[in-house]
């Protein structure tokens, strides 16, 4: 499996090409089609399947376009289905945990509330697509219309439970970084940190 970090975007946003053989799935594609179109013509590959980790702006934005030139819906948990703004007609909802097998790629969705209702987080062997829940070294805001900061600590205290050579890959690259392992966040994340220790001071 490999997996391109397409950095695109003026907010840092992290699209995730992850592909096997000639087959590739895409996560939170929201900016610059012709970009990813390109990519995905450049490389060989045929898209099998969008997945959105969060419906905000910023993760969904243009990529309608993309989903009708591929006849694709994409996955979305249904508390974030409003939130998206896409029509119905190019998305799947679906509702809660999740195993999905799309071509060659096994996937398990991990419901992660706290940043929006229907956030998640994507695993497919070791990676962990976080969108705006986990960050190297942060978490993501739980000030917005449909955050709950008592839903992060859980989602966070959650992922701290996965293997600890889980390779994570998140939804902006703030301060240049997109990816760490949940060892290292459970070492240096202070948001991650307190949650493992159920203290209420952070946040
Ligand atoms: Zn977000």
């Amino acid at each position: 499996m490999q997996i391109d970090v397409l950095e695109l975007g003026p907010m840092a946003n992290c699209t995730y090409l992850i592909s096997q053989g000639k087959e590739a799935l895409l996560i939170d594609p929201a900016w610059d089609m012709n970009y990813i179109e390109h990519t995905l013509a450049q490389k060989g590959l045929v898209l099998q399947a969008v997945l959105f980790t969060h419906g905000h702006f910023d993760h969904v934005k243009d990529c309608e376009s993309l989903l009708r030139a591929h006849q694709l819906r994409a996955y979305i948990e249904q508390n974030d289905v409003l939130l998206s703004g896409l029509p119905q007609d190019v998305l799947q909802p679906y509702s809660g945990e999740q195993d999905l097998q799309i071509g060659p790629f096994s996937l398990h969705i991990i419901p992660t509330p706290g940043h929006t209702a229907g956030g998640v987080c994507i695993q497919i062997e070791d990676a962990l697509f976080t969108g705006d829940t986990l960050f190297p070294g942060a978490c993501g805001r739980v000030d917005l219309p449909s955050s709950d900061p008592r839903a992060m600590r859980k989602s966070l205290l959650l992922l701290s439970k996965l293997p600890a050579d889980t390779r994570i890959f998140a939804g902006h690259s703030y301060g240049g970084r997109c990816s760490s392992t949940i060892e290292e966040e459970k070492l240096n994340n202070p948001f991650m940190r307190s949650a493992i220790k159920d203290e209420k001071v952070i946040f």
